[in-house]
């Protein structure tokens, strides 16, 4: 393991240090964009929830590694320029156990300790995970390496609705489990609409033996062929009422955007009463339907 300490320059820098601690997390989830509108898209959300003081931002890494050089500039820099909490997201498509090693460098020589180690899905055009020779073929081989390589502080993924490859959702949640023995210490689940679900989830971790913290992740829904297309990727469900409502309203933007506000506004307020660790918004770079919802929730800190 490598000793050195990162470059400090901001306070509250891991995760583990507040999650689980006390009043919800809030953290946003923003992507890399691919062109300079995108980026110029991305510095004004993040300007703007930057005011709600979120407890950590996470950036994702895209598909293939197609992102890599950008995953870490845009999370040091997060960091170190506005001096948030920031996780990069790492996945193990196509990479070697080398490659990963490197990026992990990168990322402790940058000052970032927050990882969420995920194995990823398969690149387009691919239907099934495909293992790069020298690699990993579950994310509980990238903790374990991580966790020996420095002292980060780690995150994964978990499924509520069951992660779409597992068809037994206990099975799904041992895999889980050995996230957590190799080394993570917090979960961030997909999105899901159903809190009684997340509840179930919730409770037969704990039954498992899982006492991490367990963070939810939230999309608000501002448009309706956008939702559908990610649900059908994810497994995740709309609950039928919701569902209705929204396609009622589907080719109006404002409709669509008020009632899917509305709809996480109340998700999140019982979330909040059922004592969940965290709110993972995920973001897709824009702030309005987040700074509405975080407003109303008073979680502008
Ligand atoms: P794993 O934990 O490895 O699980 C994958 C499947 O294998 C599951 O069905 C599981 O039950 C099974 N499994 C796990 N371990 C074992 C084992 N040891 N033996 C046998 N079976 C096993 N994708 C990206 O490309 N980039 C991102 O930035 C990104 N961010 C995400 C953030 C969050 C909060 C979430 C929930 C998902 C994110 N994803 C991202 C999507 C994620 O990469 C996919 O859901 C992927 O299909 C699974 O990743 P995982 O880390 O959960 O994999």
């Amino acid at each position: 393991m490598n000793q050195h300490a990162p470059n400090q320059s901001t306070s509250k820098k891991r995760i583990d240090e507040f999650v689980g601690k006390g009043s919800p997390a809030v953290s946003f989830e923003f992507f890399p964009p691919k062109t300079d509108a995108g980026w110029a898209q991305l510095y004004g959300t993040i300007a703007e929830l930057h005011a709600i003081k979120p407890s950590y931002v996470s950036v994702t890494y895209g598909a293939g590694g197609s992102t890599r050089a950008k995953t870490v500039e845009l999370v040091a820099r997060i960091q170190r320029e506005l001096n948030l909490c920031a996780m990069a997201h790492l996945t193990c498509v196509g990479h070697t156990a080398d490659d990963l090693g490197q990026i992990l460098d990168d990322l402790w020589r940058e000052g970032v300790q927050n990882v969420l180690a995920l194995r990823g899905d398969p690149p387009a055009g691919q239907t099934d995970f495909k293992t790069t020779q020298g690699g990993f073929g579950h994310a509980d081989e990238l903790v374990a390496f991580a966790r020996a390589r420095h002292d980060f502080c780690i995150g994964v993924a978990g499924y509520p609705e069951g992660h779409p490859q597992c068809l037994n959702k206990l099975r799904d949640m041992e895999h889980l489990k050995r996230k957590l023995d190799n080394g993570s210490q917090f979960v961030v689940t997909q999105l899901f609409f159903d809190n009684e679900i997340f509840y179930w989830f919730r409770d037969t971790a704990r039954k498992m033996g899982i006492t991490a913290p367990i963070v939810a992740g939230i999309m608000p829904i501002t448009n309706v062929a956008q939702i559908k297309r990610f649900i059908g990727m994810c497994g995740a469900k709309i609950p039928h009422k919701l569902l209705l409502q929204l396609e009622a309203v589907e080719s109006d933007p404002t409709a669509t955007a008020e009632i899917g506000v509305k709809y996480a506004i109340e998700q999140c307020n019982d979330l909040i009463r059922n004592g969940v660790d965290g709110l993972h918004f995920y973001t897709l770079n824009k702030s309005r339907a987040t700074v509405e919802i975080c407003k109303s929730l008073q979680l502008q800190r």
